[in-house]
């Protein structure tokens, strides 16, 4: 079997792969570098050039040839690393007749817990969300940003009393509307100085969350193993980080009780696998990245389907994006789309491959929507990371 073209394909936000072959099979995989691309779609383009004519099935090799070709790398290589090497795995599922989960040694588990991911501008919204999840039958929610996702046009000031304060008082209604029957995965998007996060994530102890996410920048690991330190709820972090190497030092530093590999960004599901067994050797749990589309949950399922130390699936569904935008549903943009089973969890797919496909006529029905460079301004004047 031989590679015979590798395709990026712009749909909506998303940016595709498909890899076919001579045999007809043809693999789709997802990159993750959302705010790039364009340079990712140049990216996957220039890697064609190497595996066009390549045997599909020696994946390992084909990753390491193309990581190590240059010693350039970052999110828009890896991000097209990542989309190649799950469809590399598709072809090779399809091939075998089996799905990837088979061929990574076969599932520990026939269902993965998910979580249901809100989106709101307000603390209400936020609260609304958290009922409706629970009327669902979710167990758990996430993407509760105390900070809220206030318009980015929104100039942004809070005394260190009012942010604390507030954000806190935000936790608690998040308590309050879920009982305890939702775990509550509390996202701070990286808007706090160690400080600052040390105080918030002591202050919200007595609220049970499952996870303080991203509590500060993650570039620098010292500081966000610091935070772990000094609180006694877990810190889940790494959805920006593009290898193994980072998980490593953030591991040997115990600055994370969860890690969040992007399977999309973090080198495919060869990397993302690679992450969770890392993990797993120090009792860490795996909460799979996955803000994505249905491609990127169907790669992230065969991790939860195989990583004994997986935790809970982020699983964005329709209420996913800025209000008022039309986006597509799972089921428009892929066959074999994972679905929740009212229960709080959805079933792992035996389906060969990682079980979905692209919709014939996704490509025409949502075009390609660039994200305009947006980023929100302090009062001040200077730049707030949201
Ligand atoms: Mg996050």
């Amino acid at each position: 079997m031989r590679i015979e073209s590798v395709t990026p394909i712009f749909i909506d936000r998303y940016l595709f792969v498909e890899v076919a072959t001579d045999t007809g099979i043809v693999g789709l995989g997802e990159s993750g570098a959302w705010a790039f691309q364009e340079g990712t779609a140049a990216t996957i383009e220039r890697f064609a050039e190497y595996l066009i004519g390549k045997d599909p099935l020696l994946i390992e090799h084909h990753w390491q040839y193309l990581y190590r070709w240059t010693h350039f790398g970052g999110s828009v290589v890896m991000g097209a690393l990542s989309a190649i090497d799950i469809a590399l795995w598709d072809i090779k599922g399809k091939f075998h007749d089996a799905p990837v989960h088979e061929l990574l040694g076969g599932k520990v588990r026939d269902r993965a817990r998910v979580y249901y991911h809100v989106f709101g501008e307000t603390t209400d919204e936020l609260v609304d969300g958290i009922a409706d999840a629970r009327k669902q039958g979710y167990t758990a929610v996430g993407h509760l940003t105390p900070f809220t996702d206030a318009p980015r046009t929104e100039p942004y000031f809070e005394t260190h009393a009012q942010k604390i304060t507030s954000a806190v008082e935000a936790v608690e209604r998040y308590r309050d509307a879920a009982g305890t029957d939702v775990d509550l995965g509390v996202e701070i998007h990286r808007r706090m100085s160690p400080y600052e996060a040390v105080a918030f994530g002591n202050a919200i102890e007595k609220y049970t969350p499952l996870f303080l996410e991203d509590p500060v920048l993650p570039d620098n690991i010292d500081e966000m193993a610091y935070v772990a330190s000094k609180i006694n709820i877990p810190i889940a972090t790494g959805e920006r980080y593009t290898s193994i190497w980072e998980f490593q030092m953030l591991l040997s530093r115990s600055g994370a009780q969860m890690v969040r590999p992007d399977v999309c960004i973090v080198g495919g599901i060869t990397g993302a696998r690679k992450v969770a067994a890392l993990a797993e050797a120090l009792h860490v749990a795996v909460v799979p990245h996955n803000p994505l589309s249905p491609v990127s949950t169907a790669a992230c399922l065969q991790i939860a389907a195989t990583a004994p130390n997986f935790l809970v699936q982020e699983f964005p569904n329709e209420t996913w994006g800025e209000k008022g935008d039309d986006r597509p549903t799972p089921a428009l943009l892929v066959t074999g789309a994972a679905e929740h089973d009212g229960k709080g969890f959805v079933q792992i797919s035996d389906a060969p491959g990682i079980g979905v496909a692209l919709q014939p006529d996704a490509a025409q029905r949502y075009p390609y929507r660039k994200r305009e460079i947006l980023t929100r301004l302090h009062v001040d004047g200077s730049v707030v990371d949201q």
